[in-house]
């Protein structure tokens, strides 16, 4: 049995408020079972709870469901299984080795989103895991091709896959440059690049595009300002799918019910923000799982 300085913390200090992130402590379990603590399961239930409730309560319309990835990347598996226990399906981690880690110890119906950096020569890896849904972070033809290479013959299903798009323009951020209505399309990286997986990568199905966007523009857009980050996601989008009709008219791409090229933009600080700049799924860490130690580099 361990004690987590969470739990402790809590018996000290009550519960935090619902709406605010939980500030929680990361402890590595040594532990080969997953299995999540009473306390631990209750919490995350919680955590869980309120964020579906946002998610719901900001959605653009209420016939349009977003998706929920829980980003569980530094937390334990029993973390994951604690939140699969609440019906939680897909969850988001960066790092390679954790996911194929993690992928091993829990259940099959997991869906798993790789939003990390991906490089090339690691798609063996990342494409042998079986209940990889989406990479949602593709910005080459060449790490485009080494994941269609990849793809095990057993797999049935299209690896989904999502374009990202380097919206803020900072250094510090991968992804392709946005679209504007103004330039010539069918040059840009962005449209090359999916015109490659449309012709090339048969097992891979274009769904969407990805964004991170920039501190600032999460920190300064309010309830009624817009974020221009996700505004130019948005937009992107608009100018890609204008293009692909033309060029691309018999390719399947998009969601596979909707037929639309979906957004994956917001995560704990801007979810709401990009809910209603109409997001279709949002990448959600630390207000599910409380707060990550810094990433010492
Ligand atoms: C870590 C991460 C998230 C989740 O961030 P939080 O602020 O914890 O919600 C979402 N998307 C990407 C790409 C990430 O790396």
């Amino acid at each position: 049995m361990t004690i987590t300085l969470t739990s402790l913390l809590l018996r000290f200090t009550g519960r935090s408020s619902s709406s605010s992130l939980r500030i929680r402590t990361y402890m590595a379990s040594t532990d080969a079972s997953p299995q999540p603590t009473p306390e631990r399961t209750e919490e995350l239930r919680e955590a869980l709870t309120d964020i579906r409730q946002r998610v719901a309560a900001a959605a653009s319309s209420p016939s349009h469901t977003p998706t929920l990835v829980a980003v569980s990347k530094y937390k334990p598996a029993s973390d994951i299984l604690a939140c699969y226990k609440h019906s939680q399906l897909d969850f988001g981690e960066n790092y390679l080795q954790e996911l194929v880690d993690k992928a091993s110890l829990l259940p099959r119906e997991i869906r798993w989103h790789f939003i990390g950096t991906l490089q090339s020569n690691k798609a063996k890896a990342l494409a042998s895991i079986p209940n990889l849904y989406c990479v949602q972070t593709l910005a080459s033809t060449k790490a485009a091709s080494a994941l269609n290479k990849a793809i095990p013959a057993e797999r049935t299903s299209p690896l989904h896959v999502l374009l990202q798009v380097n919206t803020s323009q900072e250094d510090n951020k991968s992804g392709l440059p946005p679209l504007s209505p103004n330039i010539d399309v069918a040059s840009s990286e962005l449209s090359q690049l999916a015109s490659y997986i449309l012709k090339e990568c048969p097992k891979l199905r274009l769904e969407g595009l990805m964004t991170i966007g920039s501190l600032e523009q999460s920190l300064s857009a309010s309830e009624t300002e817009k974020n221009a980050d996700f505004e130019r996601l948005r937009e992107t989008r608009e100018v890609l799918k204008e293009y692909l009709v033309k060029e691309h008219a018999s390719a399947f791409w998009g969601h596979e019910v909707t037929g639309e090229l979906v957004l994956s933009m917001g995560m704990s600080s801007d979810f709401e923000a990009a809910l209603r700049a109409e997001s279709d799924i949002v990448r959600v860490g630390a207000g599910v799982f409380g707060l990550r130690p810094e990433k010492v580099l």
